[in-house]
């Protein structure tokens, strides 16, 4: 008994040696871009950085605050959340990670004509994950604000765009969203069995289980 005990020691005590330095070494940079205050975020875990939602102006910002850029991810199409694609395609050369069926919003949008056109390297499949060298990213499919909506989860965080925000949830008014599909967004969201940080794509953090309360309360609503 305690000889099977000394052994599974060591191996608890490295797992979580590796936890604390996974946590250490991700660091998330946020600055509110354009008319509209969309948060533009930078991940950077094990060295790479990764960018979420290049809205309007966010180059600048970005160019300077990124040292290995890997990736860009969109978690939807809506041109404040887009409008810094192209521009940041080429002037760093990493790829686009768009959900593909918001993917024809980059190329024309109603409200802003003056929107940069952008394509991406990679239509994104509802759920789909992807491995950067050891770094897991899953897009999580949460359709209603836009048929592409995704929450993106990267270690132990999510990155929720339009879908979840601080004690609220995105639109269902505009073109191409559905509060049918919200509704079956939220109901796949309530069933979540785990807690993470969510970093919205307007306003401040909140978590998954605080968000999850209200839940019922916009599903009555909609
Ligand atoms: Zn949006």
């Amino acid at each position: 008994m305690l000889l099977s005990l000394a052994r599974i020691k060591p191996r608890f005590l490295k797992r979580a040696q590796n936890q604390l330095l996974k946590r250490e070494t991700m660091q998330i940079k946020v600055q509110a871009m354009g008319d509209y205050q969309t948060n533009c975020y930078i991940v950077t875990i094990d060295g790479k950085d990764f960018i979420i939602d290049p809205g309007v102006g966010a180059t600048p910002w970005v160019e300077q605050n990124v040292k290995n850029p890997v990736a860009i991810f969109n978690t939807h199409g809506h041109f404040d959340h887009v409008w810094s694609n192209d521009e940041l395609q080429k002037k760093l050369n990493i790829p686009l990670y768009t959900p593909k069926d918001d993917v024809m919003m980059l190329q024309d949008s109603s409200w802003m004509p003056s929107l940069p056109p952008s394509t991406p390297d990679v239509e994104v499949k509802p759920d789909e994950e992807f491995d950067f060298d050891g770094v897991k990213v899953k897009f999580h499919h949460f359709p209603g604000h836009s048929g592409g909506t995704s929450m993106i989860e990267i270690g132990d965080v999510m990155f929720s765009g339009d879908f979840i925000f601080e004690r609220s949830i995105g639109r269902t008014d505009f073109p191409y969203s559905s509060p049918k599909d919200m509704k079956a967004s939220l109901l796949k969201f309530k069933k979540f069995d785990f807690d993470k940080t969510l970093y919205p794509g307007h306003g401040g953090t909140t978590t998954i289980k605080q968000e999850q309360a209200y839940s019922d309360y916009w599903i009555q609503n909609l």
